[in-house]
């Protein structure tokens, strides 16, 4: 489909420090959802991130080079509003993933404050598979830095970068 005003795009945002296979398997539905998936790396959110920007992004376009499946899934970085990302891009929807109902009130928050200013911009929320549930990207560092192997949580090339920078995580 070449005209963007006729394609169905999505933006799935968020840290993604790193990414796991839980980020991984949304990801891998929603792209059999929409014509396009924008997987995008919040710059300077207000959490403190491990990697940088440009790594965290070079880690997903590794791990989706590994994965046949997704053909129409671009990846990118943004600082500000997410929506305005999402209008820059064309999409009018978001994506996030749910996996336990702690998450859900601050997603519903945050889908409410986005409705509220962008009303032509819906979020599509997807529910973890439970075999991804327990997976943050939090506790895939904290493995990792205590010498836990973390392949069945994260992609090989995740794996390597940890192991190459455990001293700092
Ligand atoms: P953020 O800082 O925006 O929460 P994250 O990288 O932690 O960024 O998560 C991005 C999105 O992916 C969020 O919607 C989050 O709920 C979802 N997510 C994180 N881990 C998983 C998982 N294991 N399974 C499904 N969804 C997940």
């Amino acid at each position: 489909m070449e005209n963007t005003k006729e394609m169905k795009i999505a933006v799935y945002p968020g840290s993604f420090d790193p990414v796991t296979k839980g980020h991984l398997d949304i990801l891998e539905r929603a792209s059999s959802m929409f014509d396009k998936v924008i997987i995008a790396v919040l710059k300077n959110n207000s959490k403190k991130s491990y990697m940088p920007t440009s790594d965290r992004v070079e880690l997903i376009r590794k791990s989706i080079e590994e994965m046949e499946t997704l053909k129409n899934v671009e990846v990118g970085s943004f600082e500000g509003l997410t929506i305005d990302y999402a209008r820059k891009t064309g999409a009018k929807f978001l994506i996030r993933g749910l996996r336990a109902v702690s998450d859900f009130e601050y997603e519903m928050q945050l889908s409410q404050t986005n409705q509220a200013i962008a009303p032509e911009i819906g979020t599509v929320f997807l529910i973890t598979k439970p075999k991804y549930n327990f997976i943050s990207s939090g506790i895939v560092k904290e493995l990792s830095s205590l010498g836990q192997d973390v392949s069945k949580f994260v992609p090989k090339s995740v794996v390597e970068y940890l192991q190459k920078h455990k001293q700092n995580v």
